[in-house]
């Protein structure tokens, strides 16, 4: 068993690295305004990225990106995630943002919204949480009603992230309501200049994001714009689910990684009462738990991702992935705070930042409590009589 990365990643992963701690570390309290980068420094991010090599990684190859597997995608998460330079949610800096779900259109579909949100002409958003249902869609109120060669949708959605920019969104809808979550469930991509949706609010937020909550009335999407089958919504949005929680655990290892360098170097730096604060055990024990956390972190996200190129069903890891990288990060920001004093907490540092953006994760995209009660299924399953 060979635990080092192939040599052609580690290439990568150290560009990458160089690409962070050159370009974007140095500049990282000034990228941003509110969730996304400012229009001048993206043009200018966007030009190192491509001269670096590193644009559409995540692309697969027919479709001209570089095609990298599971394995290589959570490298470049878990490198990218050391600087606050870049949004936590929503737009990349190394290319257009494709949500998986549109590799698996069909060939009309394709050629009218995956091959133009490649090209950088159309960006979507993915609606799925509602006001009634969140961690639980199975519960959701959104319904899609077959009339001839439309579907009529009615409903409310909320905290939909980046749908004021949005040409077209992903609707999860009920098309049964009594059989929810397990084959009730029906996708749709919907221009949002359809008659009948409208933006109702943005709201405001601890973290830099504005979601938004969106209204449906009476609005007829074409047959066509059904993503597989009717009923096959959950199974579509696995694809982009299970991706999504890799990512959160590798994003868990960068944030991890940036706070242990922050908290060990003003360690070895600030004096108390006689002595550095690096030498006091306590400091020590939350450096090492840092330490312990990236590790097994690390451990669990590059074996899974391997497992996905594979070509294994991860979903049970994938939670585990997930929810502790989400929860070993937030803790490792924190205890950053911690070992920093008062100065944790002003903005002249990145630390609050990552505290309040990994403070979120562990609510968003699937709370630490419903993933461990997926989880606990499967152990229920496998173990004992
Ligand atoms: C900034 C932001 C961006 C977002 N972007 C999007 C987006 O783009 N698209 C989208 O569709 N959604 C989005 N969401 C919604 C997000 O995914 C949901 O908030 C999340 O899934 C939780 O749903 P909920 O808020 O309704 O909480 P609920 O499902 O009501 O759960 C509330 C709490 O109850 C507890 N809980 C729930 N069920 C159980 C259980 N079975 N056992 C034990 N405890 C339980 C958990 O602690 C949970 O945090 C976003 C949310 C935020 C805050």
């Amino acid at each position: 068993m060979d635990f080092n990365l192939p040599e052609e990643l580690r290439m990568l992963k150290d560009n990458l690295r160089r690409f962070v701690d050159t370009e974007l570390i140095p500049i990282e309290r000034e990228t941003m305004e509110g969730n996304e980068i400012k229009p001048d420094i993206r043009v200018m991010l966007e030009d190192k990225a491509k001269a670096l090599g590193l644009w559409m990684f995540d692309v697969p190859e027919e479709f001209g990106g570089l095609g990298l597997g599971a394995l290589a995608k959570a490298v470049m998460w878990q490198e990218m995630s050391r600087t606050i330079a870049l949004p936590s949610r929503g737009a990349s800096l190394f290319g257009p943002r494709v949500s998986p779900i549109l590799y698996y259109l069909n060939d009309e579909q394709k050629e009218r919204y995956l091959y133009p949100t490649i090209r950088g002409e159309k960006t979507n958003c993915f609606a799925q949480t509602e006001p009634e249902a969140g961690g639980d869609p199975g519960g959701m109120h959104t319904t899609a009603v077959r009339d001839g060669d439309h579907y009529v949708i009615n409903g409310h959605k909320r905290f939909i992230t980046g749908a004021k920019d949005a040409d077209f969104m992903q609707v999860v809808t009920a098309t049964d309501r009594e059989k929810g979550s397990r084959g009730g469930l029906t996708l749709f991509l919907v221009d949002k200049d359809t008659p009948g949706v409208t933006l109702l609010r943005q709201q405001e937020m601890m973290i830099g994001d504005r979601p938004w909550e969106i209204l449906f009335e009476d609005v007829r999407v074409p047959v066509a714009n059904r993503v597989g089958e009717e009923g096959d919504g959950m199974r579509a949005a696995q694809s982009w689910l299970t991706e999504g929680r890799l990512r959160h655990g590798a994003r868990g290892i960068g944030v991890i990684e940036r706070c242990l360098e922050l908290a060990t170097s003003y360690a070895k730096q600030r004096s108390t009462f006689g002595a550095k604060l690096a030498e006091r055990q306590t400091v020590q024990n939350m450096l090492v738990d840092m330490y312990e956390n990236m590790h097994m972190l690390r451990l669990m996200v590059h074996e899974t991702a391997w497992r996905v190129d594979q070509g294994e069903d991860v979903r049970a890891a994938s939670y585990m992935c997930k929810y502790f990288g989400d929860e070993k990060s937030f803790h490792a920001a924190d205890r950053c705070m911690q070992i920093h004093g008062g100065m944790g907490l002003t903005t002249d540092l990145p630390i609050e930042r990552f505290w309040r953006d990994q403070r979120s994760f562990i609510i968003t995209e699937g709370p630490t409590e419903i993933l461990k009660m997926a989880l606990a299924r499967l152990v229920l399953r496998e173990y004992g009589d």
